[in-house]
């Protein structure tokens, strides 16, 4: 009758890729670098992985926690369509543990502990088009954990020319990198700090895998990356600290790698630590800046240092004020003054075969999109 009951179950359940059985009905997912075992009826340290039968299902896949619209700024992507909107979901669950993170009303539930709704891949770019989107964005919670949906809606996006966007942790093994990454246009990496401490105690994951991510984006893939680095007042915002940690992007990635820094608000278990001041941001960017990078932005705050400028003769090339784009003065992704070709993806007619917007089915219609 047990094997009954797991048999309805695992009928309405999508089998998940990246995972080995083990003995005693134990399987191990190696999609991201937890390795979770994982016994039967339990989930994986993410929640949304769990073992039925001996088998491994995601609990994610075709089902969003979180549906919105946002300016593709607020990913930050900043060299990347700017001025467009990203149509944004996610789920529930997380593979780190983060214990100030932003959104762990989601990202700290179990899939039966959110409201989530039955979404198709083939649905999700109808959503987006009918919603005047460029881009698909997997953020929110961390999207590697539902990554079999991700490559199934990346699959339906190609068909009408969106964009796909990670927005990450960068916490994935080398065996899914390339099943996932290789269907991406852009990505966000959190770089949450540069310390082993700060990424043991305060995120309960580690440093290495996450440079290993950023090195395989820029040395094997053609995908479109900017980091981001949340800056939280005594843990990681040390001016050594962030000089080497911008000194390692110089090193591996290269210069032209956008560096943003975003101002922390207390959160989840960290309510302790106050807001970041204005001035940590500013002291930050002209550290990275010094080390020699070239494009280093302020986020979560107003500021000039949301603005890009040429890093040749420093003309203002792009306007934001938040998250909008109030001017944009490339032409044709150079410098109008001195030609410098500036890095980044900024035509989005590039590739995009977009010609038919379908209407996508009534059941949506209730979203407040
Ligand atoms: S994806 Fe989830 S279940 Fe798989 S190893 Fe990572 S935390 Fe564990």
């Amino acid at each position: 009758m047990a094997q009954l009951n797991v048999l309805q179950r695992t009928e309405t359940l999508h089998e998940a890729r990246w995972w080995e059985p083990e003995a005693n009905g134990r399987v191990h997912c190696y999609l991201c670098p937890r390795h979770c075992h994982i016994n039967p009826g339990q989930a994986g340290f993410c929640f949304i992985r769990v073992n039925e039968g001996g088998k491994l299902y995601s609990l994610g896949y075709g089902a969003p926690a979180a549906l919105q619209v946002d300016p593709i700024e607020k990913k930050p992507l900043n060299h990347f369509l700017p001025g467009t909107r990203a149509f944004s979901m996610g789920t529930a669950g997380c593979n780190m543990g983060c214990f100030f993170c932003q959104n762990w009303d989601i990202s700290k539930s179990r899939h039966d502990q959110v409201h989530s709704q039955e979404v198709p891949p083939a649905d999700v770019p109808l959503l987006a088009m009918q919603h005047g989107c460029d881009s698909l964005a997997f953020t929110y919670n961390e999207p590697t954990i539902w990554g079999e949906y991700v490559i199934d809606i990346c699959r339906e996006a190609k068909k009408y020319g969106l964009k796909t966007v990670m927005v990450s942790n960068g916490y994935i093994t080398r065996e899914a990198f390339h099943d996932i990454y290789d269907h991406i246009d852009a990505a966000n990496i959190d770089l949450k700090a540069f310390t082993e401490t700060f990424y043991g105690k305060i995120t309960l994951t580690h440093l290495q895998p996450v440079l290993e991510t950023l090195q395989w984006l820029k040395n094997e893939t053609n995908v479109w990356f900017e980091i981001t680095h949340l800056m939280i007042p005594t843990l990681n915002d040390d001016p050594a600290e962030t000089r080497k940690l911008a000194e390692w992007i110089l090193t591996h990635l290269g210069p032209d790698v956008p560096l943003h820094f975003t101002a922390f608000h207390p959160d989840f278990k960290l309510q302790d630590k106050p807001r970041t001041p204005p001035e940590t941001l500013h002291r930050a960017r002209q550290i990275a800046l010094e080390v020699g990078l070239h494009y280093v932005y302020e986020g979560n705050i107003y500021s000039d240092g949301a603005h890009t400028s040429c890093p040749r003769c420093g003309t203002l090339l792009i306007k934001r004020s938040w998250h909008d784009v109030t001017a944009n003065y490339l032409k044709q992704g150079a410098c109008p003054q001195c030609a410098l070709v500036i890095p980044g993806v900024w035509d989005k007619a590039e590739g995009n075969s977009k010609s038919t917007v379908h209407e996508p089915s009534a059941k949506y219609s209730h979203l407040n999109l």
